[in-house]
């Protein structure tokens, strides 16, 4: 029997990237992946899928992308870390095309199950004031509040997917990720988050030999962390259980800024000058997973330690930067290879070029 089809939206993005290559390596299903961005600069691409740029904010792009899928994740999204989001709220918000009309096109498609991505930043702002937050639950979305722009879009999204599901009967899994980083990912331009942009910094600093480091913030806020093999682990036992309702996916490890920057410090081996730019975006104060309900449902939660993590992703960025991957400006080898082939020679996601 032909095996099914799985599509993923966003694909020539971070997570997508990882989401693709994990789908292939197992060989349950036959891959679609769609991205707006041009092939050569997708972090991850693999010849046994099927790849295709579209413009998933267009509704006959969306019909096309989910043709005789039985399985759809959203993945597909305008977004990047606090200095994008702070600064871009109305095209964050324009990502509420994409899950629009992929929602109704995998509806009118006979669609098995749709996963939405969707974030921490739909918790509300006054659960999040202080440095030790004891961790966001599920309920604490509302009274809602969210990160304006960006949270919001994640937030009506959630709720269209879950009346989707209510009145027309798709299968739904909306996640809530927490600060995901790895290997493969943005990590200058403007569109990086914590993790990706402290390794870039600490790299460049030990390069250069100044051995200053500019933090955003005084340094206290509290973030946790999800290493990007958790992410997708949760995606997959998510798809595989039957709770449609947002649940959070993301660690509890709850770190302040300056403990990232000090881990990263230990991982390159070098101590750095603090300047803290207290004007930059901060985003809230405090933030951390609260996990009873993902162990409840799962019997499961992320559990990657940040230093561990942070060593991957710090190798690869190093890699990067030396040349030969794609960045956010675009890569100049577009080189596409078997996602089963490299799993089989045992590589590291770290090596995977794209
Ligand atoms: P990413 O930017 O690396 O990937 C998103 C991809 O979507 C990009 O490759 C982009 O080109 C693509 N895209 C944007 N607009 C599109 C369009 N109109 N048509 C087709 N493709 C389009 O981001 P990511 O970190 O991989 O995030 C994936 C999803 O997870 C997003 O929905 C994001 O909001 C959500 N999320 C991520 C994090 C995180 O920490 N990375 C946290 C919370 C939520």
């Amino acid at each position: 029997m032909a095996k099914e089809l799985a599509v993923v939206c966003g694909g020539g993005g971070f997570i997508g990237g990882h989401l693709a290559k994990r789908l292939l390596a197992e060989g349950k299903y036959r891959v679609r992946v769609i991205d707006i961005k041009p092939l050569g600069e997708w972090y991850q691409r693999f010849d046994d899928a099927d790849n295709r740029v579209r413009d998933l904010r267009l509704r006959e792009a969306c019909e096309e992308a989910v043709e005789g899928a039985a399985v759809v994740y959203n993945l597909a999204a305008d977004m990047g870390g606090m200095g994008f989001i702070e600064k871009n709220r109305a095209l964050c918000m324009l990502s509420v095309l994409i899950n629009t009309h992929l929602l109704i096109a995998a509806r009118d498609a006979g669609v098995k199950k749709y996963f939405y991505a969707s974030s921490a930043c739909v918790y509300a702002a006054d659960k999040q004031t202080t440095t030790d937050n004891p961790g966001l639950r599920e309920q604490d979305a509302y009274p809602a509040m969210p990160e304006d722009g960006y949270g919001w879009e994640k937030l009506f999204c959630e709720r269209m997917c879950r009346h989707f599901y209510e009145d027309f009967g798709l299968d739904v899994r909306i996640a809530r990720f927490h600060n995901i980083y790895g290997p493969n990912g943005t990590y200058e331009g403007g569109r990086e988050k914590a993790p990706a942009a402290v390794s870039r910094k600490v790299i460049e600093a030990k390069r250069s030999g100044r051995h200053q480091i500019e933090i955003w913030g005084d340094g206290h806020q509290t973030r946790s962390f999800t290493y990007i093999d958790d992410c997708v682990d949760g995606i997959e036992r998510l798809m595989k259980s039957e709770f449609r309702e947002p649940i959070n996916l993301g660690s509890s490890e709850m770190v302040t800024i300056n403990e990232l920057v000090s881990i990263v410090e230990q991982i390159a081996g070098i101590t750095l000058e603090r300047r803290y730019d207290l004007s930059a975006p901060k985003g809230v104060r405090g933030r951390n997973s609260d996990n009873t309900l993902i162990r409840r449902v799962l019997g499961w939660e992320p559990s990657t330690s940040l230093r561990k993590g942070m060593a991957e992703t710090y190798a690869w960025i190093g890699e990067a930067m030396n040349g030969g991957r794609p960045s956010p400006k675009g890569a100049s080898k577009p080189a596409g290879k078997s996602a089963k082939a490299e799993v089989k020679s045992g590589r590291r996601s770290l090596v995977g070029k794209a």
